[in-house]
C-alpha cells in the first residue's frame, strides 16, 4: 500500500464520518454520532436485538417489533426468563424464524456468562451469531475496531474501488478494501455510516451520486456506471410448491374458534403456532391432524414467496365434528390476531374470514 493508498483511505472515513454527523439517521436502537457507548447495562441487548431483526429485513418493518420486544423484555435477563411460545409469537410476521428461536437460547448464554461477551470472537460463540452480527456489536455496542460487511457495505465498497468481479468471489476484494477504511476510533459511527449511506444514497438502483460525500474518490462513478456494481450472480428460479391448509371452526363456550397447531420445533416456520396443513413443507411426523373424510369446502389459495420456494397453499374448510388429537388448541376467533401466526397463516386466515 502506499502512502497515497493511506491518505486517500483516511480521508474516506473522515469524510463520512464528518457526513455521518450531520445526516445520521435518528433510529430507536442507535447511538447519537460521536457520543460515547453508553454504560446502560441494555444498550448491548438493544444493539444485538436490532442488529438480529435488521438481518434480511428493513428498518421500517423492525420498528414496531423492536418497540414490542424491548417493552415487553426490557433487558437480555427478562429476555433469557421469557417463554419460547411468547417470543415467537410476538416475533411473528417478521419471518426468518430461527433468528427468533435463536434469540432465548442466546439470552440465557448471555445472561450465564453475567452480560455480553466485548470481543468479535467471544460473540461469534453465541447462538445464531454470525460474523456480520459478531462485528456490528463489537463495533456499534462497544467501540471495538470491527470490519461490518452487510449488503450496504457490499455495494458501496465495491463501487468506491471498482470492484468488477461478481459476487460471492468478489466479497474477498470487498473485505479488503472495507478493511483498509475503517478507523481505528468510533468503527461503529463508520460502520452504520456506511450503511446509511448505502440504503440512502448509493442505493440499488440509480445511486445519488451528486449527493455523494464521497463522490471525488469514488472510481465506479468515474467510469460513468456505478449501478451496475457489485457484479451479482445470475439468480436460481425459485422452485414451486403447493399445499393445502385446514380451516376447522367449532362453536366454543365463549365464541367462534378455530383449530391451529404449533409446528415442529425444526424446519419451515418451526415452533409456530399455524392452521394444520398436508405437510407441504415435508413435516416429518407424518401425523393426520385434520379428518380426512367428511366435507370440504374450497376457500381459495393464497401465495407466499420464501427465501427459497414460491408456495401456493389451498385453503379448504370442514363442515363437520372434528374430535382433535396432537400439538393443537382451539382458539377464540376474535384473539386471532393474538395467536402470533407467521404470515403465510396469517394470510390464509384472512382468506377464510373475509368470506363470512
Ligand atoms: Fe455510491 Fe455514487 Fe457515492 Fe460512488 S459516488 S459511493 S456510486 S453514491
Amino acid at each position: 500500500m502506499t502512502s497515497s493508498d493511506t491518505a486517500n483511505e483516511m480521508t474516506i472515513s473522515s469524510t463520512l464520518l464528518d457526513w455521518y454527523q450531520a445526516y445520521a439517521r435518528e433510529l430507536p436502537w442507535r447511538n447519537p454520532p460521536g457520543s460515547p457507548e453508553p454504560s446502560d447495562p441494555a444498550w448491548p441487548y438493544r444493539v444485538w436485538l436490532s442488529e438480529v431483526m435488521l438481518q434480511q429485513t428493513t428498518v421500517a418493518a423492525v420498528k414496531p417489533y423492536f418497540a414490542k420486544f424491548t417493552e415487553t423484555w426490557p433487558n437480555v435477563d427478562a429476555l433469557a426468563e421469557a417463554s419460547g411460545d411468547d417470543v415467537m409469537a410476538a416475533w411473528a410476521g417478521l419471518g426468518y424464524y430461527s433468528r427468533a428461536r435463536n434469540l432465548v437460547k442466546c439470552a440465557k448464554e448471555v445472561t450465564a456468562r453475567g452480560g455480553f461477551p466485548e470481543t468479535e470472537e467471544e460473540l461469534r460463540e453465541l447462538p445464531g451469531l454470525g460474523a456480520y452480527t459478531a462485528a456490528a456489536i463489537a463495533a456499534i455496542a462497544f467501540g471495538k475496531r470491527a470490519v461490518v460487511v452487510d449488503a450496504n457495505v457490499e455495494r458501496v465498497a465495491a463501487r468506491l474501488f471498482n470492484i468488477t468481479e461478481p459476487l460471492p468471489k468478489a466479497r474477498k476484494a470487498i473485505r479488503e478494501h472495507a478493511e483498509q477504511i475503517t478507523p481505528e476510533t468510533r468503527a461503529g459511527d463508520f460502520a452504520q455510516a456506511m450503511m446509511d449511506l448505502g440504503s440512502s444514497i448509493c442505493t440499488s438502483k440509480a445511486p445519488k451520486c451528486l449527493l455523494c460525500p464521497l463522490s471525488s474518490a469514488c472510481v465506479a462513478r468515474a467510469s460513468g456506471e456505478p449501478e451496475k456494481l457489485p457484479v451479482k450472480a445470475p439468480k436460481k428460479t425459485k422452485p414451486e410448491r403447493i399445499g393445502t391448509a385446514y380451516w376447522i371452526e367449532r362453536d366454543g363456550a365463549g365464541g367462534r374458534e378455530v383449530w391451529l397447531i404449533k409446528r415442529p420445533g425444526t424446519g419451515m416456520l418451526g415452533g409456530m403456532r399455524a392452521l394444520p396443513d398436508d405437510g407441504w413443507s415435508a413435516r416429518e411426523d407424518g401425523s393426520d391432524e385434520v379428518p380426512l373424510e367428511g366435507k370440504w369446502l374450497d376457500l381459495g389459495a393464497v401465495r407466499h414467496t420464501f427465501t427459497h420456494a414460491h408456495l401456493t397453499l389451498s385453503l379448504k374448510q370442514y363442515h363437520g365434528k372434528f374430535e382433535p388429537a396432537g400439538d393443537g388448541k382451539w382458539w377464540p376467533l376474535r384473539k386471532l390476531g393474538g395467536a402470533g401466526l407467521p404470515t403465510l397463516y396469517a394470510k390464509a386466515a384472512r382468506l377464510a374470514l373475509i368470506q363470512d
